[in-house]
């Protein structure tokens, strides 16, 4: 059995007690056919991309087969969805295989989604559609590229059977790969419980695997809640400082690692706008992209909420825990505040801080916004910009009226004068962070289009291509970095 010792399972969750998830397998499909191994990631995890595109290797892509030493596991969690509170939820059509220890050190979750119905399906069928499986691929992957914390695509498989939505659709399956996948909405399920002990076994291993340092304080649940707070306003703001729209940020999509989760309607903006949102289920923007850091924030506050009764314990009182709770609460506004600020001096190849700094980046905003300017393409162009000879006209061509752009950048002039750095050192820092390519959403949908519809997987191997190459200038490839003509301009997105 070539699989027999590739994987090296090394499983933790499934140690734990039985009610933190249902064991089942993965239910076997119709036909199961490779459309893409992540060769690189497979390698960075230790498996061998080649085994994994065998015939037995898409068979446990797929869920038809069981590789050695998986125990798959449908995790129990709870969650609230768009504010309402939900005590069940859980994986309704993934099977966690089982945990991988990667060449980094770190321990990984091997899951597959998409792979048939769980004790928690409720009333959904437990497959996955073959178009947001690619979505996710390219857009974690993206991410990842990016730099941004992700859940990674290791595959994706066809099933060889249909699945029903609106429409019929090819049937798919994603292998996830994350730093695990507790989310908020997990401590949410014991604690709506009662179950005390369930929510300080949660957190001993959540620290144990994510948070080790908290383990060495006097209180290990406040610091553990800490670093939940610290990692999640970091991540937040590198979402907004890209365009980045995730559209359910739910709490069950909150994750404990402080990785991005859950792919569904997630978006990068074109033109910049505040109060975007693209998800159709979002109907009041309750996540769009200006409001993430407050949702992020009210997901936090319900996990310090969970994790009051162990609070309790390490403080002493039930008054002593709100307390502790409210205090670390209150670091996340800052500290996203501060990541975001030191990003946009950044974006801006400004390298120290000097006062108005914020100002200078929130009046390009502003104008970007009254000017239905490109946010992506903005700051890649500012780049050129800062490198000087003639380089503005690029990011002035985005502007409706090019005059708001040359009046803001006067005054960048002026304080990029203010460092030292030469321009073409400042160009290329800007080069590191600005991204030319994103996964635009008209290019998106064409390439899940052409693979769902036509059978054709050209599109999607062409743009995972380039969007894992954000930074590079690939004058060739110019249609991928342009905003969507007004015809093609992809308005909404669905989960
Ligand atoms: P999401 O909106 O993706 O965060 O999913 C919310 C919940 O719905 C989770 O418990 C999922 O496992 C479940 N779910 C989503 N799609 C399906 C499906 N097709 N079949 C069963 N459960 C699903
Ligand atoms: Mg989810
Ligand atoms: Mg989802």
């Amino acid at each position: 059995d070539l699989l027999r010792t590739r994987f090296g399972f090394a499983n933790t969750y499934a140690r734990l007690p039985e009610r933190f998830y249902a064991r089942l397998n993965p239910t076997p499909v119709a036909a199961p056919s490779l459309v893409k191994v992540n060769v690189e990631l497979a390698r960075n995890l230790g498996l061998d991309p080649q085994a994994l595109s065998s015939e037995q290797g898409v068979e446990i892509l797929a869920g038809n087969r069981i590789a050695e030493g998986a125990e798959p596991l449908a995790l129990a969690y709870a969650g609230h969805q768009f504010g309402h509170f939900v005590p069940q939820l859980g994986d309704g059509r993934t099977n966690l295989l089982g945990e991988v220890i990667g060449r980094d050190g770190v321990r990984y979750d091997i899951q597959l989604k998409g792979s048939g119905p769980t004790p928690f399906s409720r009333r959904g069928d437990g497959r996955a559609a073959l178009g947001p499986v690619l979505r996710e691929y390219i857009v974690s992957e993206a991410m990842a590229a990016l730099g941004v914390p992700t859940t990674r695509a290791l595959a994706a498989v066809t099933t060889g059977e249909q699945i029903f939505r609106e429409t019929v659709l090819p049937g798919a399956v994603l292998t996830r790969v994350a730093a695990s996948h507790i989310r908020v909405g997990t401590f949410q399920y014991f604690a709506a419980r009662g179950d005390t002990e369930g929510i300080r076994t949660l957190a001993d291993y959540a620290i144990a695997r994510h948070y080790p340092d908290a383990a060495q304080t006097n209180q290990p649940y406040r610091a553990f809640l800490d670093g939940v707070i610290t990692k999640q306003a970091q991540l937040i703001a590198q979402w907004v400082l890209l365009g980045f729209i995730h559209g359910v940020m739910n709490t069950d999509n909150t994750s404990i690692s402080g990785e991005t989760i859950d792919y569904g309607p997630c978006a990068f903006m074109e033109a910049y706008e505040p109060d975007k949102v693209f998800s159709s289920i979002d109907r009041n923007g309750r996540y769009a992209y200006s409001n993430q850091h407050h949702a992020a924030h009210w997901n936090l506050t319900r996990l310090a909420e969970a994790l009051l009764p162990v609070l309790e314990q390490e403080t002493g009182s039930e008054e002593a825990a709100l307390a502790s709770a409210k205090e670390a609460l209150t670091a996340f506004e800052p500290q996203f505040e501060a990541a975001r600020q030191t990003g946009l001096r950044r974006k801006l190849g400004l390298f120290t801080e000097r006062e108005g700094d914020i100002v200078l980046a929130q009046d390009l905003l502003d104008r970007m916004a009254t000017n239905n300017a490109d946010f992506t393409l903005t700051f890649r162009r500012l780049c050129d910009a800062a490198a000087g000879l003639d380089g503005d006209a690029g990011v002035r061509k985005l502007f409706t009226e090019p005059e708001a752009y040359d009046t803001w950048a006067a005054g960048w002039r002026q304080r990029m004068n203010e460092e030292p750095t030469t321009a073409q050192t400042r160009a290329v820092q800007m080069r590191l962070i600005n991204p030319v390519f994103i996964p635009r959403n008209h290019v998106l949908e064409a390439a899940l289009n052409a693979a769902v519809d036509r059978h054709d997987f050209q599109p999607f191997e062409k743009l995972l291509e380039v969007v894992t190459r954000p930074y590079e200038d690939r004058p060739r490839l110019e249609w991928y970095s342009t905003p969507a003509l007004p015809n093609e301009c992809v308005t909404q997105t669905f989960c």
